[in-house]
């Protein structure tokens, strides 16, 4: 018997997995992933952003975990060589609306604890000449790195430490008693004394099998990315991002430069009928069945019509998407748009229609099951983990 099992090889499943080892020497762990590699799914499909913390609702495990992420995982790439690079971060007003809002995010940033400078029109064309905006906040400390590399050296971590990582091995089972948690599939049966569960975009899934009463259901939204021809890639030198809506979950799509170089435009933000597939119009019946006979997904749709019709004709019509980016950076034409794959956000969607913003867990006697752990987790990982540990050993 295992002291510990943790499903899922995501950034969050295996950051767990190497804090619970670091903090119990010499206990035994497997952690058991469905994909041939860690990193496959969100990990893997992001934007590779360090985040700063500054969006979040104060005192929530979003703000205060982000903070401490952003400062961890930037100590960690550099004790693992990972390359990460502090670009800061501009999040542009176009008009009078926005700017009121950003003065909120202001505001809010401060509460949070990051250091924002707030620049006026002029300033902002000093710093990136080919962007226009009403004004903007600059964040020094956000950064850009890829997660993929930080949960590969999170993984190596886990196997130095005496962690056994099994790969392609699906979790279709999990039943739990007062001295054990079995957890079973197609490929083993791995007998534990706690189990964490970092399933992601199947999360709702798993918690199901063990036997949770959970309200919610994962539901997918594709993040559409499109990538800059070469000539493009010295656009800009930092992160641009539009003010978001406070209402949504999701950023806008924002101007990113990538730590391998490239310039990319995204994500949009479109809901999907395929919680795996990354093709545009990818539909997996299961998926599609359930997401279309949950009555979440119905509110949060009619809720958010004019969003939901907009997000969908953009993802269509490149030209839409386009209009999007041009308000910030009006330069930029359809023939800029190069294809990027997408990425696939699992966001917990409440019967209500609520979504869930803040990361979600919970736990039973002997498990732990990250519900909802969207963006910010990748940045968050670390923290998370220690979150976890800490919930394990109370
Ligand atoms: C488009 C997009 C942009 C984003 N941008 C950013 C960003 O810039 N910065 C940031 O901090 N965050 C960002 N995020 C969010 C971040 O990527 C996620 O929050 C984070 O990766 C979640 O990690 P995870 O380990 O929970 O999930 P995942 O990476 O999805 O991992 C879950 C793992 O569980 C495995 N699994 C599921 N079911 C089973 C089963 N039955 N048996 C075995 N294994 C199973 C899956 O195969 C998968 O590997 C973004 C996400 C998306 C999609």
């Amino acid at each position: 018997m295992y002291d510990y099992c943790v499903i899922g090889g995501g950034i969050v499943g295996v950051a767990t997995a190497h804090r619970l080892l670091d903090r119990h020497p010499g206990a035994s762990l497997v952690l058991v992933e469905k994909a041939a590699e860690p990193g496959t799914h969100q990990t893997g499909h992001n934007s590779g952003v360090i985040h700063s913390g500054i969006y979040y609702e104060p005192g929530s495990l979003k703000a205060r975990l982000c903070v401490a992420g952003a400062e961890w995982t930037k100590k960690f790439a550099a004790a693992h060589d990972i390359p990460f690079r502090e670009c800061g971060k501009l999040l542009v007003a176009t008009d009078a609306a926005e700017h009121a809002r950003m003065l909120a995010l202001y505001e809010r940033s401060v509460t949070n604890g990051v250091e924002v400078e707030l620049l006026d029109a002029a300033e902002l064309r000093r710093r990136e000449p080919r962007i226009t905006g009403v004004g903007a906040l600059f964040v020094a400390a956000t950064g850009i790195i890829d997660y993929g590399k930080v949960t590969r050296a999170l993984a190596q971590r886990v196997r130095d430490a005496g962690g056994q990582i099994v790969l392609g091995a699906e979790v279709t089972g999990i039943s739990e008693t007062d001295t054990e948690v079995i957890v079973s599939g197609p490929a083993g049966q791995w007998r534990a004394r706690n189990l964490v569960v970092c399933a992601g975009l199947q999360a709702d899934r798993m918690a199901r099998i063990a036997g949770l009463e959970v309200d919610f259901r994962i539901v997918p939204f594709r993040g559409e990315y499109y990538q800059l021809p070469s000539h493009r890639k010295d656009l800009v030198s930092t992160l641009i991002y539009p003010i978001p809506d406070p209402e949504l979950p999701f950023l806008g799509v924002h101007l990113s430069p990538t730590i391998d170089g490239e310039l990319t435009v995204g994500p949009n933000a479109v809901l999907g009928l395929a919680r795996e597939g990354y093709r545009k119009g990818s539909v997996n019946l299961r998926d599609a069945r359930e997401i279309l006979g949950f009555p979440g997904f119905h509110k949060v749709a009619r809720a958010n019509v004019r969003t939901g019709l907009e997000e969908m004709r953009n993802s269509l019509f490149k030209r839409g998407y386009l209009a999007e980016c041009r308000r910030y950076c009006p330069e930029l034409t359809v023939s800029d748009l190069l294809p990027r794959e997408a990425g696939i956000r699992a966001q917990a969607v409440l019967r209500d229609g609520t979504l869930v913003h803040d990361f979600l867990i919970e736990r039973t006697p002997r498990s732990v099951h990250v519900l909802n752990a969207p963006s910010p987790a990748a940045t968050s990982a670390l923290p998370i983990a220690d979150h976890i540990v800490a919930n394990l050993d109370d």
